[in-house]
């Protein structure tokens, strides 16, 4: 009864993938076995996303922004056989400059009081940004959490106020202050907060290390260990933290790394 429920409200469950990209900054999708037993799946040491689609169990692999080209491989451990490596070829990628001139210095050279603040925000952002919880059923055809226009791209090596600083890892949608803002995929809301450059902040865990941050929100609607569905609003759309203006700031995180959100996206969601 309760599957039939879980069904009934959530039809739009599917595995369906999204698109592979072996590049910096995307997603690698790695056919593993036809096995019974699900297999377990490592890259660099770290457990990575493992669904099954027609019969077939398919691994899918976050790919840092920071990655070289070359072949790597990840690790499968199954139950019937001993563990072997399969193999995989990441292409380059040079993401576009991108130049924002701050006025408020404060945000571009933090002073000693800020950087203790930054340093506490880090280590709660990088605990969200690792959770893993066992999820089969994760989501992953995610939707646009607000509507407006893109107005930066994600893996832009940017720049502020002249200096280089980390590269975008995530999108930017425009949208004015006030705007709902919606959960991309069903999950649970796993870290909310107000940091330094990202300002108010929800983090939801879709499963299997597959992690969404919304930053700069006016006000948070949502609480941790709640649990969300697609489209539910889950905050809205404001100008907290380092911005020139409102906007969403959107990042997805696959085993730890930050990849493109809008892979998730079909195309008419995405950045034309
Ligand atoms: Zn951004």
């Amino acid at each position: 009864m309760r599957l039939l429920l879980f069904i009934l409200l959530f039809p739009a469950i599917t595995h369906a993938l999204p698109d592979s990209l072996p590049v910096p900054g995307g997603i690698v999708i790695l056919p593993i076995s036809k096995t019974t037993d699900k297999p377990a799946v490592f890259f660099k040491n770290r457990k990575v996303m493992v669904v099954k689609k027609d019969n077939q169990w398919v691994a899918l692999i976050g790919m840092p922004l920071t990655m070289k080209q070359g072949v790597y491989n990840a690790r499968v451990n199954l139950k019937e056989s001993k563990p072997y490596s399969v193999t995989f070829r990441i292409k380059s990628k040079k993401y576009p400059q991108q130049h924002i001139t701050i006025k408020n210095k404060r945000m571009v050279n933090p002073n000693n009081y800020d950087m203790k603040r930054i340093t506490a925000d880090r280590i709660r952002i990088k605990r969200a940004l690792k959770h893993w919880s066992n999820n089969d059923d994760v989501q992953l055809n995610f939707q646009k959490p607000v509507k407006g226009a893109y107005s930066s791209a994600f893996g832009l090596r940017r720049f502020f106020n002249k200096q280089a600083r980390k590269p975008h890892s995530g999108v930017d949608i425009a949208a004015s202050k006030g705007t709902p803002l919606k959960a991309a995929a069903n999950g649970i809301v796993i870290e909310t907060g107000n940091y330094f450059f990202n300002g108010n902040t929800v983090f939801i865990d879709h499963g299997q290390g597959l992690i969404s941050m919304y930053s700069h929100l006016d006000k948070i609607k949502v609480q941790t260990n709640q649990a969300v569905s697609q489209g539910e609003i889950i905050g809205l759309i404001g100008k907290t933290g380092r911005v020139t203006g409102a906007h969403l700031h959107w990042s997805v995180s696959l085993n730890n790394n930050m990849i493109d959100p809008t892979l998730f996206l079909d195309t008419s969601q995405r950045p034309q």
